[in-house]
């Protein structure tokens, strides 16, 4: 047999193109394994993808094209799997950003985040939210838009932060209820109203916070390599929960998984807005260490800074040892029946929570495994997150989704998906 009927040769082509296939399919993968820092070069990112030395060198010319990574040959680099120097693979410094927005019960904030978690640019947090989240968000992008200019860096999509519920797939705000926002505000639809009469490229995306902050520490903090990882945290109010299972969030069949602030954890404790008595989210915030404490909110400072600062800078007054007991016995009701439910191989903890850990570790280890399931909850290592802005940088995770997915078609894409705004 000769020419095209050779079959081997139909063989070759096939193989040619089955590899082209797989590059194409693996540049998302290779992407997300330099963006979260477990590919330090050409060789682990080889071996991470069990693909051939020609295919992972061909991914990693592909997305240095693209402008997202630098592949670096220099002699020197660091050693790959097989004792030679392998070429060392880097975030591109003036790659694309996103567009990250968070807004909180004391204010709001915007940000350009890189790949990898870093933030490139970032505005002063600014201290008032209006009752009308249009003129907040459209606040909150401005300023963002303010940076895009002034930095010139091109922009692939924004994320949103929001202490609230976020529905799927309709993006409406459920329950803002430490903001004055009407309940059900549909927050994603405004966002990307607001993104796009700004000017800014790419598609918008809105999520709760906490889910967002979980997210950002499983990729680039606390919580890489966990596999079953639960976040709890407070914002600057009331207490928020997460769930990321291989790598995604949980967040239910519509968005509402997770709503850990609303536990019983004192039966006979004071009035939940949401209805209960005793919810951990009026047992464990930063408020509710002030009121355990006996010190009445100040002026000064959002609420989570008071607290963080009575326990760092009090912690020798009985008053206040007695109060943080009081709310590392609350915090560990809630996280054991948590355990107890979900069976996470790591517990991180934010904001007021992680301070908590800081100050009494053990107690709060002792309840945790003191309502543990056949005593088993011992084991389950409990950390503070330990990203800056972790809910920030979570947005711009969502917003980089589409990026990771798929590098050629959502660079491809240009501004032609602007406003889109699917929020998954
Ligand atoms: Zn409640």
């Amino acid at each position: 047999m000769t020419g095209n009927a050779d079959p081997r040769h139909a063989g070759e082509g096939t193989t040619s193109r089955a590899r082209l296939d797989r590059g194409r399919g693996a540049l998302g993968p290779a992407l997300e394994l330099v963006h979260t820092g477990r590919a330090p070069t050409r060789a682990v990112l080889t071996a991470e993808l069990g693909v051939t030395r020609a295919t992972a060198g061909a991914v990693a010319a592909e997305l240095e094209a693209l402008g997202l990574i630098r592949v670096d040959a220099r002699p020197g680099a660091a050693a790959g799997s097989q004792g030679r120097p392998s070429h060392r693979l880097a975030l591109a410094d003036e790659g694309p950003v996103v567009l990250a927005a968070q807004v909180h019960a004391d204010g709001f904030r915007a940000a350009l985040v890189g790949l990898g978690g870093r933030i490139v640019a970032t505005t002063p947090s600014c201290e008032a939210v209006d009752a009308d989240p249009a003129k907040v968000l459209g606040a909150a992008v401005d300023a963002g838009a303010d940076l895009l200019r002034r930095t010139g860096r091109h922009c692939v999509g924004a994320g949103l932060a929001v202490p609230s519920a976020v529905t799927e797939p309709e993006g409406l705000a459920l329950n803002p209820l430490h903001l004055a926002w009407p309940a059900g505000a549909p927050v994603r639809e405004v966002f990307a109203e607001r993104v796009r009469a700004a000017g800014v490229s790419g598609p918008a995306f809105a999520a709760n916070d906490v889910n967002l902050a979980a997210l950002a520490e499983h990729r680039h903090g606390a919580g890489r390599g966990a596999r079953d990882l639960l976040c709890v945290a407070t914002g600057h109010r009331g207490v928020g929960g997460a769930l990321v299972l291989d790598g995604r969030l949980h967040t239910g069949s519509s968005g509402l998984a997770l709503e850990v602030g609303h536990l019983t954890v004192n039966p006979e404790g004071r009035p939940c807005h949401c209805g209960s008595r005793g919810c951990l989210d009026v047992e464990a915030d930063p408020l509710a260490l002030l009121t355990a404490a006996g010190r009445d909110p100040g002026p000064e400072g959002s609420l989570l800074q008071q607290a963080n600062e009575l326990i760092r800078e009090e912690y020798a007054d009985p008053t206040v040892r007695t109060a943080v007991e009081t709310l590392v016995d609350r915090l560990g009701l809630g996280l054991a029946g948590l355990v107890n439910i979900l069976n996470p191989d790591r517990i991180i903890l934010g904001g007021l929570h992680r301070t908590l850990l800081d100050a009494d570790s053990e107690r709060l280890h002792a309840v945790v495994a003191d309502r543990g399931l056949w005593g088993r909850n011992d084991g389950v290592p409990i950390l503070g997150c330990s990203l800056d802005h972790n809910s920030l940088v979570g947005a711009a995770e969502l917003a980089w989704q589409p990026v990771l997915d798929d590098p050629l078609r959502a660079l491809a894409g240009g501004t032609g998906n602007t406003g889109a705004a699917a929020g998954r």
